[in-house]
């Protein structure tokens, strides 16, 4: 083969277009539509937080680069946050990272903990950049599929016991789980650490949701379990939490010897990440409990307004108890191929989302399901459901 031939996207990630999300916000864009597609809150976070991150610029902290793990003052208190919320005691100086937001986080520890031919055993749908980079780290990624299950997507444990193989080097777990809404049970989480115990494998905890659950639900981290604390690596974001999704500050949490290895793939990834930004979230995480519960009943309450606004135009509604996803099906319109529903949707009613299918190895599994988000003015929920409701006629 002559080198002009040679494709110039190399063979890892020759499967890997443009995400979804670049794809669906730009046709927003060009047709006008309400977004709720992409998931990022269309409302800032708090006021003293940004009045911390202006501060920490005028003061001249963290304007140059800031120490490799992280800020001091945001590591402590990423350590006293996971203290204070699930009685995990980790050390800010050898057992905290912080990272350029979650995804670099999800790159780094891949990147690290994988060796080309490990499988990594993903629950599905995943969220898209799982999928790339178990690749970039030359892995074989081997889905789970959730499946719904009276209203709500479970996880079979046969089917994860039996994804298990000789070759497995590690579970990638996301929960509060996106694009789902599914909150792992004790059960469930239970049953992943016996796995993961018996088999010596090494689980990624994709918790970025961790503060968005509902009803009954309750997030457990799997580093609370029995034999979990040394071989799981924890990975937080203030993005979601915070509503600065803008802002890349991820963290990863683990025993030392993990952290060191994900922190060398780090390094070597961004270095260091923005530095005020670190110390602005330092004070966000000590917020007290009142400024999570109210994030938490403003978004049950978006829920139940979307949720509402989607069955009465039609759509079949699994109900999310975390994050701020809601999964719906297209076949009550007759309809099964999500993708082309999305990309009819803005010119038929003028509202975008996200095909879930995109999100699964399975081309059967996820294809009539349709993602949309929640985290808007409760003026635009509204308006985008009284659109919605004229796909019916
Ligand atoms: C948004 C999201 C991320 C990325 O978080 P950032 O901190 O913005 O990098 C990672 N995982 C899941 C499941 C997400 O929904």
């Amino acid at each position: 083969m002559t080198s002009s031939a040679r494709p110039l996207l190399n063979r890892r990630l020759a499967e890997f277009g443009t995400t979804v999300f670049a794809e669906m916000s730009a046709l927003a864009l060009r047709t006008g539509s309400i977004n709720l597609g992409q998931g990022f809150p269309d409302t800032d976070g708090p006021e003293e937080v940004r009045e911390a991150a202006v501060r920490a610029l005028r003061d001249g902290r963290g304007n140059q680069y800031p120490p490799g793990p992280g800020v001091p003052e945001l590591r402590t208190a990423i350590a006293a946050h996971q203290e204070r919320r699930y009685g995990l005691s980790y050390d800010p100086d050898t057992e905290v990272l912080v990272t350029a937001g979650a995804t670099e986080a999800i790159a780094a520890a891949l990147l690290a903990l994988v060796e080309p031919g490990d499988e990594v055993v993903a629950l599905e749908p995943y969220y898209d950049s799982y999928a790339a980079c178990i690749a970039m780290a030359g892995g074989t990624r081997v889905p789970v599929t959730l499946r719904p299950h009276e209203g709500r997507f479970r996880l079979d444990l046969d089917e994860l016991r039996a994804a298990v193989t000789d070759r497995t080097r590690l579970l990638l777990i996301n929960t509060p789980h996106n694009p789902t809404g599914t909150v792992l049970t004790r059960e469930e989480l239970t049953a992943i650490a016996e796995l993961a115990v018996e088999r010596e494998l090494l689980v990624v905890t994709d918790e970025v949701y961790e503060h968005l659950v509902f009803d009954e639900a309750e997030h457990v981290p799997l580093a609370t379990f029995p034999g979990m604390r040394e071989r799981t690596v924890s990975i937080g974001s203030a993005g979601k939490t915070f509503s600065f999704t803008g802002w890349k500050v991820g963290w990863v949490t683990a025993a030392g010897p993990l952290v060191l290895a994900v922190r060398t793939a780090k390094q070597y990834l961004t270095y260091v990440s923005a530095g005020p930004f670190q110390y602005a979230i330092a004070e966000a995480l000590r917020l007290p409990d009142a400024y999570f519960d109210t994030v938490r009943a403003d978004l049950h309450r978006k829920r139940d307004l979307l949720g509402d606004g989607l069955r009465a135009a039609g759509f079949e509604v699994y109900q999310p108890q975390g994050t701020y996803f809601i999964t719906t099906d297209i076949t009550p319109f007759g309809e099964k191929d999500a993708y082309a529903f999305c990309r009819a949707l803005p010119e038929r009613c003028g509202v975008v989302a996200i095909p879930n299918s995109v999100f699964y190895d399975d081309p059967e599994a996820g294809h009539s399901q349709v993602r949309f988000t929640f985290c808007k003015r409760d003026d635009v929920l509204t308006e985008a459901t009284n659109r919605l409701r004229g796909l019916a006629s």
